[in-house]
């Protein structure tokens, strides 16, 4: 068979595992037949695919695109064997062939057949149906065509059903599948001829329509054109070769074939054009005899035909110089080797792909693990290794050193840090000392603490009740803090699966299951360490803490802001007046203006007592700055002179002069049910509250500190020391180790087809290595 089987068995392999392995860009080019009317272009497809299956004939013969994709199909394809249909054709094979061949007479504008003939040579000149060799078009989906001259039928009906009966044409392809162990992945078009005059019922503009046909086809640059040129026709006048030149103008994959060689004029031959002189063409012309009309009619076959025509070349007087280059066996040749070429090409990258493709697969397969790796006698060290693994992968998460590190988000040890100094320094720093604490409850606390008997000083007890519910305020975003790093541990440990893990996971589960038990064990003393050290703080009020306000600086400070405040309330006022003296110049007489003056007076005598007297009151306050020159007043409601705190206090109060009336405890005392305060309460009031403020301020500093630490030492340390072992103690079981082991069904079967494809990039890769 004349056709491209020398090619066939190497690059239908190469195809075939390129296939399965995904990768197809072997990308084999078209052929497409390009020439005028009757030039041979369906003989010379025939005779390279080797079967007769084409519409030929004098005249239009096609009118549509013929696509032939061709498959090559194993001998033991199961395609072949499981096929109904093939029983079917076997057993009609011998009446169908009468039939058709009854039928094909009659279609034959000769009738010039031998019967005699048919039935002399056997099964030869009459229709061969081949198990294994079918054809299947895209407009008839899932029915086979076995008998071919069925399919020259089909063809024939499909190309009058759209482009009529008569001389029409139609840009729309017919396609056609052909399944053979005989063929070559390859796609070959059958084109209509191109045509100058229209016939019939064809438009004027034909030959545009027809050429804009063709050139959808082969203007593609990964189209092999074979611009076929009759040889009784002057090659100056080759539409193929014109129209070829457009879309080739280099003339790199244009063939060029001369057909009808045998029917020349006797004494002129072609021989000017085949050696290439005429006209270049990388690839050269190629001279051929197909079957002429006559041998069509006689049924003469594609192998009666090849071995003529390669009788013809021998005999030839001048063809016989060059006639290894003629012929269609030569044709199919030239092809081959213009297919290896462009294979050649473009294997290099097939092959890089195929070389990434292999190691991907075996990095893929590594990670599944090996099939042999659970036996008895490994058990117990695999899963010991898959434990420590789990663990030094939960532990470097914690401290940061684990490879894959996350860029998208804080994760492990990172978002501990965050949790640390953001969240919670900042829900620290957000809590207001005296929230929930009322200047009327200051003022209750001071008088509560005073109890039944009236005092003259700030009471320390006061300070003491009212600092201590508020150091409570912290222990909630403490525990909260516990609570995030133990969500966080939590979060790491269910990350901690390593890719080996996803194999077993059974002991995934468990290896979770037992490291979240042991966080949630950690819970517990963590929280409640947090809230001793919150019930610690609030246990004992250092006062002398050395960062503590000092009383001094603490009333320095409301005095200065009164005196701030009362001197842009007097500023307030003096400009409310004097807008209001303008507009009273205008109504009223000058009196009012005289009466405020008497109460900025009184204003500014209020100031002077204060800041005189501030000094000598901060002095004692607390005992903190105890100063040895200050003698002790001596007062006779001073009862605990021995205490340095309220001697100094109730002393200080005594000083001080208040400007309204209220300048006594006693009185205080007397206003108890009354909602306004008096100065001196209200200063207590401000006092304390910034007493408060100060020492709170103390203990969340410390607070922040330590509970970082204690998370740290009780929990977060606690875990990553304890993991390795926690793990041993509770899975590393004989007992446990088949049930651990259980192998993930969907990771046995990745697996499998990794190994399978393994085996076919090698295998594609050992072929290519042949070829190159
Ligand atoms: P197409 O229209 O280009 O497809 O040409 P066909 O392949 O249908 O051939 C047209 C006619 O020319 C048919 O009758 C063929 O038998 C005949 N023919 C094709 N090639 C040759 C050849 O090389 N020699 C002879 N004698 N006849 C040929
Ligand atoms: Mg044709």
């Amino acid at each position: 068979m004349g056709s491209l089987e020398d090619l066939i068995p190497t690059v239908n392999k190469l195809q075939d595992v390129m296939y399965d392995s995904g990768i197809d860009t072997l990308d084999l080019p078209i052929l497409a037949v390009v020439g005028s009317q009757s030039s041979g272009k369906s003989s010379i497809l025939e005779t390279l695919v080797g079967r007769d299956f084409l519409p030929r004939g004098t005249g239009i013969v096609t009118r549509r695109p013929l696509v032939l994709q061709l498959n090559n199909i194993s001998p033991t394809s199961p395609l072949i064997k499981e096929n109904p249909d093939l029983i079917m054709s076997r057993n009609n094979a011998s009446a169908s062939q009468v039939n058709l061949n009854g039928l094909a007479n009659n279609n034959l504008s000769s009738s010039s057949i031998d019967e005699s003939n048919q039935v002399t040579n056997g099964g030869s000149n009459a229709t061969q149906i081949r198990p294994d060799e079918w054809g299947e078009f895209l407009h008839i989906p899932g029915r086979r065509f076995y008998d071919f001259s069925e399919i020259r039928r089909e063809i024939e009906n499909e190309t009058a059903r759209i482009a009529g009966k008569n001389k029409g044409i139609s840009k729309i392809p017919i396609n056609l599948k052909i399944f053979s162990p005989h063929v070559l992945n390859l796609t070959l078009v059958d084109l209509p001829g191109i045509t100058k005059v229209p016939i019939g019922e064809q438009p004027p503009d034909i030959e545009k329509q027809i050429k804009n046909l063709i050139l959808d086809y082969v203007a593609t640059p990964n189209c092999i054109i074979l611009a076929v040129s009759p040889a009784n026709v002057d090659l100056v006048n080759s539409e193929s070769l014109k129209l070829a030149r457009e879309v080739d103008p280099h003339g790199v994959r244009t063939i060029g074939v001369i057909t009808k060689l045998d029917l020349m004029d006797s004494g002129t031959n072609a021989l000017d054009i085949l050696s290439g002189k005429m006209y270049p063409l990388k690839l050269g012309f190629v001279g051929v005899v197909n079957r002429s009309q006559q041998d069509i009619q006689l049924n003469k076959t594609v192998e009666e035909a090849l071995e003529k025509e390669d009788e013809y070349f021998n005999r030839h007087p001048v063809y016989r110089t060059i006639s290894h280059r003629c012929g269609t066996r030569y044709l199919a040749k030239l092809l081959n080797q213009t297919l290896i070429s462009h294979i050649k090409e473009k294997l290099p990258d097939i092959k890089t792909r195929l070389n990434t493709l292999v190691s991907q697969t075996e990095q893929e397969l590594s990670q599944y693990g090996d099939v042999g790796d659970i036996n008895k006698e490994n058990r117990a060290g695999l899963v010991l290794q898959l434990m420590n693994k789990f663990a030094t992968t939960f532990i470097s998460s914690i401290d940061g050193t684990s490879s894959e590190i996350s860029t998208k988000e804080l994760s492990g040890g990172a978002r501990i840090y965050y949790i640390y100094n953001s969240i919670f320094g900042n829900t620290l720093k957000s809590i207001d000392p005296t929230t929930n604490l009322t200047v009327m409850d200051i003022r209750t606390a001071i008088r509560n603490s005073t109890g039944p008997r009236p005092t003259l000083f700030v009471p320390e007890l006061a300070f003491d009740l009212l600092v201590k519910p508020q150091i409570k305020l912290l222990l909630e975003p403490s525990q909260q803090c516990v609570e995030l790093v133990y969500e966080e541990l939590v979060k790491i440990c269910h990350k901690c699966g390593t890719p080996e893990l996803s194999r077993y996971p059974k002991l995934k589960i468990k290896l979770i299951e037992v490291v979240s038990e042991l966080l949630r064990e950690r819970l517990l003393p963590t929280r409640s360490y947090v809230e001793s050290l919150i019930d610690i703080h609030r246990a004992y009020i250092n006062t002398n803490h050395p960062n503590f306000l000092t009383a001094t600086d603490a009333m320095s400070e409301i005095i200065q802001n009164r005196k701030v405040k009362q001197e842009s309330q007097r500023k307030q006022a003096l400009l409310n007046q004097e807008r209001k003296e303008k507009e009273d110049e205008r109504q009223f007489s000058g009196s009012q203006i005289s009466k405020l003056d008497n109460e900025s007076n009184l204003d500014d005598s209020d100031q002077d007592d204060a800041s005189k007297s501030k000094d000598t009151f901060l002095n004692y306050f607390f005992g903190k700055e105890k100063n040895s020159t200050m003698s002790l007043p001596n007062n006779d409601n001073n009862k605990f002179t021995s205490h340095p705190f309220r001697d100094d206090v109730s002393s200080q109060f005594q000083q001080l002069n208040f400007t309204n009336g209220a300048s006594g405890h006693e009185d205080a005392f007397e206003h108890a049910n009354e909602p306004t305060l008096t100065e001196r309460e209200d200063l207590e009031c401000e006092l304390i509250r910034r007493l408060i403020v100060s020492y709170f301020d103390i203990v969340r500093e410390m607070i922040q500190d330590q509970i970082p630490k204690a998370i740290m030492c009780l929990l977060v340390n606690f875990c990553k020391d304890t993991v390795q072992n926690r793990l041993v103690t509770e899975l590393y079981r004989e007992s446990m180790f088949e049930e651990l082991l259980v192998e993930d069904q969907t990771l046995a079967q990745d697996r499998e087809t990794a190994m399978k494809s393994l085996e076919v990039y090698k295998k594609a890769s050992t072929l290519i290595g042949n070829i190159l």
